[in-house]
């Protein structure tokens, strides 16, 4: 239903600017009052004091609140983000829900109609699947393998999802430009993973998709054994498809992801495939060059339409068709397709209810529309003052730490030094908003909608191809919880929706600011000197500034905290991957310190009192802990184990902290308690 990015918080792939991506695993809750937060910013009904802050951090800092937010039905995971979404859902389905009346203006008249369309389940169930009936047929009518290069093309338009995900994306070498590109996809579940191991909990999902994706050739009509039969070849399918897929710890490294090549290269990884009749299905302007992100991928691709039945490669077209825009399909669709992606996969009980699906959907097609309408009710210019000044003190503070390091020669810090002064800021919104007015959207055709939608956004980003890169562009809409560092433009984003309690506090002072909004500047900051973001210059473009022996530095500190976070238990008996995570962990230690190097300098020359009980040293960490708060499932814990490159709150709280002598200092914690670390893990 919805197409994402999560950053700060949850999945990002960071080449998903340019893929349709269908995500069925989100989720909200009811809206809750606003908590309360005390004098000093922390929230003290969410601690658990019973608890030892040297010896379970994230029981203390999280305990009462866990307590009191046990996960809801219709939400595999619930912390501070969905919390938070929540409320900004509340507001936003207020704007909605006025935008739909008829006597709305002709500003909000197309959010209007969008809302009401998806709301209105009566008229998507009287149309049957008449709506999708077109592109049905347009795979019926496919007669060899010689017509799936245009209707593959065609699909990829609309969102549709099979064997491969094309767009325009930045040439990586030469972030000025965009350029056509080929990327690994086609899969049904979630990761490459799901098709090629073994293990026992694997197995078994296999076998439930298999009869979900039966389940879904029943619904159009099918006997039950054609049924069963077409679900094999779709596994059979995808599962060669998997097989060459690139895990998702080798897709970190973008130079992995890198084989510019001319069409005429790209033509010799995939014979028979006509290149030709896609690129014009796909509406692809003339171009020169491409770029295949995973070669063995498309080689594979061109083995299994060469050999594979004709009669099964449709099958395994009709059932991305099938599922693509199951939420505007009739209802029984939209249960089958919950029952799978929603309680197998993620745990939930039970669906959303249906008006925060619609506001996300809204949200997620016509962002900035709504966005504009979000910003105007609740984000004002001392919001974005304030948030400026914080970036701006955090930026000092990494500009102070790459001087001090000891592990880096001049030379790379210079460098480095270079791509921290050119880090663009970008803060509550866009400066100019987004202009939808030549997407059509229709009263009572939802599926139309969002159809059309995706049409819009993928002809969008394709018009980028030979023409100059637009850096004020967001690629995340005002209203949502979440921020993120854009390694081809050098910027950080930080969306108006995340810049409240409780991750900014405006009456609270620096000590919980800095800990929570300020780590999540810091945390953006660092992505730019990951182990993916350093491999791009301060132009956004993949090239190595580092000297042999500080690159060597730096992956012996980052192995480190690989190592750390690997021995963190997510559920069960499964470990999470410290490799997957690595970036995100080595931001999540950078962002705290630089956040608390930020406080200290302001403390110079101001002085804060103890508040609520607590230093401002103490309030500090407290801030940072409790916004990691989350209650989950355990299907969700192993789904994001495969596929998340964030870790589980309790880690993102503690893995950090225990590697901080100032937070053992703050709270007086012994050498030997379990919240200190030894050795400590460092990279920035
Ligand atoms: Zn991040």
């Amino acid at each position: 239903m919805t197409r994402r990015q999560r950053a700060f918080w949850m999945i990002t792939v960071p080449l998903a600017v340019m893929m349709a991506m269908n995500d069925r695993i989100l989720g909200a809750q009811e809206p809750t009052p606003q908590p309360m937060a005390s004098r000093s910013g922390i929230e003290l009904n969410s601690l658990d004091r019973t608890a030892d802050p040297c010896k379970d951090f994230y029981q203390f800092a999280c305990g009462g609140w866990l307590a009191a937010h046990p996960p809801p039905a219709d939400q595999p995971r619930y912390g501070r983000f969905e919390e938070l979404q929540e409320r900004n859902n509340a507001i936003l389905r207020d704007i909605l829900d006025e935008a739909a009346k008829p006597s709305s203006g002709a500003e909000t008249r197309q959010i209007g109609d969008y809302y009401a369309s998806c709301l209105d389940t009566r008229t998507i169930d009287s149309k049957g699947i008449a709506p999708l009936k077109p592109e049905l047929d347009r795979v019926d009518a496919i007669k060899s393998t010689a017509d799936i290069p245009a209707v593959v093309g065609h699909l990829h338009t609309l969102g549709f999802g099979p064997f491969f995900g094309f767009g325009a994306a930045p040439d990586f070498k030469d972030a000025t430009q965009y350029i056509a590109t080929f990327g690994q996809g086609g899969l049904g579940l979630p990761d490459r993973d799901y098709y090629v191991k073994d293990d026992a909990n694997l197995v078994k999902l296999r076998e439930q998709y298999v009869q979900h994706v039966a389940k879904m050739f029943q619904l159009v009509g099918d006997a039950p054994d054609r049924a069963a039969a077409e679900a094999k070849t779709v596994l059979q399918i995808e599962t060669a498809l998997a097989q060459k897929a690139l895990d998702r710890v080798a897709a970190r490294n973008p130079t992995n992801l890198y084989h510019k090549m001319s069409l005429d290269e790209a033509r010799q990884l995939a014979p028979s495939f006509d290149l030709s009749a896609y690129l014009k299905a796909a509406e692809v302007p003339p171009v020169q060059t491409t770029n295949i992100t995973e070669p063995e991928f498309m080689k594979e691709f061109d083995r299994i339409i060469s050999t594979t039945p004709i009669d099964d490669l449709k099958t395994y077209v009709r059932w991305h068709v099938l599922h693509g825009q199951t939420s505007y399909m009739p209802k029984a669709f939209d249960d089958e397709t919950f029952a799978f992606y929603g309680t197998l996969l993620t745990g939930a009980k039970e669906q959303r209810p249906r008006w925060k699906r619609c506001v996300d959907a809204t949200n997620a097609d016509l962002g900035e529309a709504v966005g504009k309408v979000y910003v105007d009710r609740t984000f004002g210019a001392e919001g974005k003052a304030r948030t400026l000044k914080m970036v701006e003190a955090i930026e000092a503070a990494l500009d102070s730490d790459i001087k001090e390091i000891t592990w880096m020669s001049d030379d790379t810090k210079k460098a480095a030094a270079v791509k921290l002064r050119a880090v663009a800021n970008k803060i509550g919104y866009p400066d100019r908003w987004r202009d939808y007015s030549p997407l059509q959207i229709v009263r009572g055709d939802a599926l139309g909608n969002s159809l059309r939608s995706n049409t819009f956004a993928y002809r969008r980003q394709l018009a980028k191809i030979g023409k100059p890169v637009d850096k004020t562009e967001w690629l995340m809409t005002p209203p949502t919880v979440n921020a993120y560092y854009n390694p081809f433009e050098n910027n950080i984003n930080f969306p108006a929706g995340i810049l409240q309690p409780p991750f900014f506090i405006k009456a609270a002072d620096d000590a919980v600011n800095f800990g929570a909004a300020g780590a999540v500047v810091g945390h953006e900051l660092t992505h730019g000197f990951d182990d993916q973001g350093r491999r791009f210059d301060a132009d956004g473009n993949l090239r190595d500034w580092w000297t042999p022996a500080d690159g060597k530095a730096f992956e012996e500190r980052a192995t480190c905290v690989a190592d750390q976070y690997s021995g963190y238990t997510a559920v069960d008996d499964v470990k999470l991957n410290g490799k997957l995570t690595l970036g995100e962990n080595v931001a999540d230690n950078g962002g705290l310190r630089l956040a608390w190097m930020a406080l200290m300098e302001d403390l110079k020359t101001k002085h804060l009192a103890d508040a609520d009980g607590f230093t401002p040293e103490q309030r500090f960490f407290i801030g940072w802990g409790q916004m990691w708060c989350e209650n989950r499932t355990p299907e969700i814990a192993r789904l994001h184990t495969r596929t998340n490159p964030h870790s589980p709150g309790r880690y993102r709280a503690i893995g950090v902290v225990s590697n901080m002598p100032e937070f053992q200092k703050a709270f007086s914690c012994q050498a030997t308690a379990k919240m200190v670390k030894q050795p400590v893990c460092r990279v920035w």
